[in-house]
């Protein structure tokens, strides 16, 4: 057992003043991911600030958003009726993460933050450029099923788990962040970085920079969403693959398009070809199958996630079938 301090955070300045002043401190809301990885000996905090006291746990419309505290827990999300109509496909993202036991413990903020799945990172015998800079990458020449096909580089392949972050990229939300220069807001897609070449620097956070909001817009494409996500079990598993789609139709046409990939990128990853072939076009069969085509676009398979490819395209059209066929019966 590694000695380390705890402090329960009295405020939001109390919080990010405390973290800032050590470097090795970690904030802790449900614990889900940060206590598995402290177990395993992968995270070394020595000093942990408790957050579940802040006032971060509303849910509330503000404006023409609804603003979802980082420390609303998954299960009071997935259950709140102002999000299930405003965008579907986010109540529908969690749904599908974890288990309901989980998901009671586990908070917004903290999934976005959930570091990778990849099973070299969370060994510590095994060699990961993640973990430690500089020990190269198990999984490039090793075993690779789960990994990205977009986003990868020499130095790391692995995907991002999240299952929320997916839809909330296509729901084209915010974040409210507050940290040592205090308040700022970023767009959801600024959160993640990339491996390239550094592969252990997982966010754009600030040390100490807590997120304390989510804010999901008002758009057409938010309320006609849908989130599929596929998996080796129907149940508590993280996603092989998953796709998020948004579409706001008018007079049968496409006027708008948000798609977005999980489990196929080392971030979520935007399908910005498949919206630019849908959008003008009507909202009908034969453009849904071109755009679907285009999901697997610049995708870099290496031989163990070659399927993704293929998956990724078919997931991606009964998604937008989903979505159409949701319109059509929502008008008869
Ligand atoms: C068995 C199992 C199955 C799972 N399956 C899925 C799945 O299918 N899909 C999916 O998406 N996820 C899945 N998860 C991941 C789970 O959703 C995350 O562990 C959980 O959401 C993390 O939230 P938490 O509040 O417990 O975070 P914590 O473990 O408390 O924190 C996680 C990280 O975020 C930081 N942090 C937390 N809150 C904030 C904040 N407000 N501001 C800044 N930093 C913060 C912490 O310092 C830590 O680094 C699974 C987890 C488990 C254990
Ligand atoms: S894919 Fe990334 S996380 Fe996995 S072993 Fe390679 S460097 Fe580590």
């Amino acid at each position: 057992m590694q000695p380390f301090q705890f402090h329960r955070a009295a405020s939001l300045q109390d919080a990010v003043r405390t973290a800032s002043s050590q470097p090795t401190a970690a904030f802790i809301a449900g614990g889900s991911d940060l206590l598995p990885l402290w177990k395993a000996d992968v995270a070394h905090p020595t000093m942990i600030i408790d957050i579940t006291q802040l006032p971060l746990a509303l849910v509330e419309l503000r404006g023409s958003d609804l603003a979802l505290g980082a420390l609303v827990t998954m299960s009071t999300a997935a259950s709140h009726p102002l999000l299930l109509e405003r965008c579907p496909a986010i109540v529908q993202a969690l749904l599908a993460s974890a288990s309901p036991q989980v998901r009671n413990l586990a908070t917004l903020g903290g999934n976005l933050l959930q570091r990778t799945r990849c099973s070299y990172f969370r060994h510590r015998a095994l060699p990961c450029n993640k973990r430690e800079p500089g020990s190269g990458c198990g999984a490039l020449q090793g075993e690779h099923r789960q990994h990205a096909i977009f986003g990868t580089s020499n130095h790391c392949i692995a995907a991002h788990a999240s299952d929320l972050a997916v839809a909330l990229l296509v729901a084209d939300a915010r974040l409210r962040l507050y940290g040592p220069a205090g308040e700022r807001h970023i767009h959801v897609s600024e959160l993640l970085l990339p491996p390239a070449a550094q592969p252990h620097r997982d966010h754009t956070l600030e040390p100490g920079e807590l997120i304390t909001e989510i804010l999901v817009p008002e758009a057409p494409w938010t309320r006609r969403s849908h989130y599929l996500k596929m998996r080796d079990r129907a149940a508590f598993e993280f996603a092989l693959m998953s796709v998020a789609v948004g579409l706001g139709i008018e007079d049968g046409v496409v006027r708008s398009a948000r798609i977005a990939a999980g489990g196929v990128g080392t971030v979520p990853w935007r399908l910005g070809a498949c919206e630019s072939l849908l959008i003008g076009q009507p909202a009908a069969s034969d453009s849904l199958a071109r755009a679907a085509q285009a999901a697997a676009e610049h995708a870099a398979p290496l031989t163990h996630n070659a399927f993704k490819a293929t998956l990724l395209q078919r997931a991606t059209l009964r998604a937008l079938h989903t979505v159409l066929a949701d319109q059509i019966e929502s008008r008869s």
